[in-house]
Order: C-alpha cells, then structure tokens, then sequence
C-alpha cells in the first residue's frame, strides 16, 4: 500500500484514456519511454504559444523570458540529483547523447594506449559502443564485469576488472531490460581507489531510484527526459566541475565559445562550453514540470507504488507454466522480462497488442546481455506510478489465454 491516489494521477495523462485495438489501453513500455502529464504538455504548447525566442544572447524580452524558463529547468535538475553546483548539469538530446559526451570529450583527451575503460555485461547498446569507437580509436581495452543467474553483479568481480589500468568505469544504475540496481556507488568507491572516473547511467533510475550524485560520488551521470514523463530529445550529463573544466569540447559552434578569431577561439565556461548551438529550448522548458511532477507525488511514494506492482506481476505471472524469469535480483526497479516456453516473445507482444496491451519484446538494445543467457529476447513489463494491479491481473489472465493457444 502506497499513499498515492492512482485516480487521479491517471487523469494526469490523457494519453491513458484511450482504447487500442478496441480495448481500454494498458501501457506497460514504460522502460522505452514513459507518458507525459497535462503539466508537461501544457508548457510546451505554451512555450511556443506565448514565449518562443532563441536563447542566451537576445535582450528583448520574449528571449529573456525564455532564457529564465530554460535557466529554471537547470536550477530544478541541480536539485532533482542533489549535484552541488548548478554549472555542473548540462543539457544533452539524453543519455546515449550524454555517454558520447564524455566518451569524445573526457575519453579522446586522457585515454591512452592499453588503458582499460570497465563496463558490465548488462549495458545498453549506448553505454558499450561509444566506448567500443572510442577504445579503438585510441588503442584502449573493453573489460566487462560479468552477470549471474539472477542478473546481478558482484563486488569482487568488480575488485578483480578494476585495475591500474582502469581510466573510467561507466554502470547503470538500473537496467532497462532485467530491472536490476546496481551497487553504483560502492562500484565508485572502487573506481575511485584506481584513480578511475565513474559514469553512471541513469536513464533508468531517475523515475525509479533515490538519485544524490553527491552521495554516489559518481564523476558523470546521464540521464533522459523521456523516461521520466518528460519530453524527448532531452536529457542532461552531471559532471563534477573539475573534471568538467579539465576536459576538452565536444561539439564546436555557437554559444559554447567564448572569443571567436581565425586564429584562436577560446572557450566558454561550463555548462555552456558543452552546449553547442541552439539546444531543444522547448523541451527543456517542459522537463522542469516532470521533475516538478515526481517531487509533487514524492519519489518514495512513486517507488512504493512500483514495488508493489512488480511484487504483484513477479506472483501473478509464476502462475503460468513454462514461464522464465530474467532479472530476479533482490534491488530491482519495476521491470519484469521473462519468457515462456514455446511461445516466441514476437508472437506474445502481437497477442497482447490485439487486448489493448503495450509491451516490449526483443533484445531491450542489450544483445550482448541476451547472448549472456542463451536467448534472443524476452516479453518485458515495465511499470510507472499510472499503472494498476487491475492492469496486471489482466495482463497475465490475457497471457494464458495465449499460452493455452498454443499448448
Ligand atoms: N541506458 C539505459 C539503461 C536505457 O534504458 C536507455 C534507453 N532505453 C538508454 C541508456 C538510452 O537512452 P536514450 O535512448 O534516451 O538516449
């Protein structure tokens, strides 16, 4: 039991009162992208309604207006991760933007030859392959922190990949297609003891997980407005300002300068120095009222709610025969993955979509992982604070209906 009133909150998103292929919509994606607010949706129509302008370098008013609302997203965010300084939260399109960020601006300039940058076995696709590009591109080396059974990491296998060698270790904090939350700021402290930076990747957790970058004392994080009822294109990269000062630009252009000649430019300072060019104004703008909107509801309540549901499915979903659960760590945030015998997860998530049900089925942009447990994808359920135990319960009685078809 949470304190949450789910009624009205599911009037908050007016996507949700819809039916899909004749059915009321349950919208279990929320791991892909989550649904937006009214809050949200109202301040960029009234963004572009009532304040559009170009940011940073108008005196007019309409540009000053919109200044301070892009300004005030910052401001929130710094707050929202407990960052120490409001410099240290730049704006990205989102995490995979964030994590090139770093691997381009931090990795180009301080990586050398037989330098080992750690990862686990669990990244997404875009925590594994700007360090892929990156290693190759400077003679550097991939070492991977391996999974267990139940889609955890261990600590001594983080002691045994992290070395002298070691320059950056990047981790997510809670992965998209097992639910799993890792031990991020333990795995920093080991960073930290090798002289490594840390980048935790937080597109995951920033719905879903307590976020305090100051308590992780992680170097970087990244994160995505649209995982949490944010807008898309949106994101912000966290770094601890030294290292950010230390590091070279990502992208050249306007803004992120400071003088410009033909024969030198110099640089602003942080963030604007990795913010090249007219950003996502609009979107931004908005992303203030979805971290407005966790904050009002409470993140322990919104986790609470969560907890509850996944519990739920986790029950409800052992009921079916042949069923196989992947990522059953004891921290998991509200993912359920999982496939059944002798149903392929393509045909499943066909099925459900005729009842109206929205989930993912594939690999979740973690192929590495999948080889890892010998399949090529799973049937993933991911929950937001908008989802009910009456959409569970009819999920899974949906399920075997399914299943019996094909038995
Ligand atoms: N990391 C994780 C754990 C994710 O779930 C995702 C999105 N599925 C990303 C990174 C990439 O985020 P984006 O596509 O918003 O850049």
């Amino acid at each position: 039991a949470s304190n949450i009133d789910i009624n009205s909150i599911r009037k908050d998103f007016p996507i949700l009162d819809q039916k899909v292929n004749g059915k009321p919509l349950i919208y279990f994606d929320n791991a892909a992208t989550t649904q937006k607010p009214k809050s949200v949706i109202e301040a960029l129509s009234e963004y572009y309604s009532s304040y559009n302008a170009n940011i940073h370098r108008g005196l007019h008013t309409l540009a000053e207006k919109a200044t301070t609302a892009f300004e005030d997203t910052r401001k929130v965010f710094q707050k929202f991760i407990n960052a120490n300084e409001v410099e240290e939260v730049i704006f990205t399109k989102g995490t995979t933007d964030s994590i090139n960020l770093v691997a381009n601006a931090y990795g180009r300039k301080f990586l050398e030859k037989g330098d080992e940058i750690v990862i686990t076995a669990m990244e997404h696709h875009s925590n594994i392959v700007p360090w892929q590009m990156i290693a190759e591109e400077k003679g550097a080396v991939l070492k991977i922190i391996p999974v267990n059974k139940k889609g955890e990491i261990s600590l001594d296998d983080v002691k045994a990949t992290v070395n002298k060698n070691t320059k950056i270790v990047s981790v997510v904090y809670a992965s998209n297609s097992l639910g799993t939350v890792n031990p991020v700021k333990e795995i920093a402290k080991i960073a930290h003891d090798h002289d490594a930076v840390m980048l935790v990747d937080g597109a995951q957790a920033s719905s879903h997980c307590i976020v305090d970058v100051q308590d992780l004392d992680c170097d970087f994080y990244a994160t995505s407005g649209h995982k949490m009822y944010g807008p898309t294109g949106c994101g912000i990269l966290y770094g601890k300002r030294a290292i950010l000062e230390e590091m070279n630009p990502y992208q050249g252009g306007g803004e992120m300068i400071n003088n410009v000649s033909f024969e030198k430019t110099t640089y602003n300072d942080i963030p604007y120095k990795f913010e090249a060019g007219t950003p996502n104004i609009a979107d931004v703008v908005a992303l203030k009222k979805a971290a407005e909107y966790i904050n009002n509801i409470g993140k322990d309540n919104i986790m609470a709610h969560e907890k509850a549901l996944t519990a739920h499915a986790h029950e409800r979903l052992s009921e079916i025969p042949g069923i196989n659960f992947y990522g059953t760590a004891d921290d998991k945030v509200s993912v359920v993955s999982f496939t059944i015998d002798n149903v392929h997860p393509y045909d499943a998530g066909l099925m459900l979509d005729a009842k109206g049900i929205a989930v993912r089925t594939g690999h979740h942009c973690t192929q590495p992982l999948m080889e890892h447990f010998g399949i090529d994808g799973t049937i993933r359920a991911s929950f937001s604070v908008y989802n009910t135990i009456d959409e569970i319960d009819f999920f899974v009685d949906s399920l075997k209906d399914i299943v019996a078809k094909f038995s």
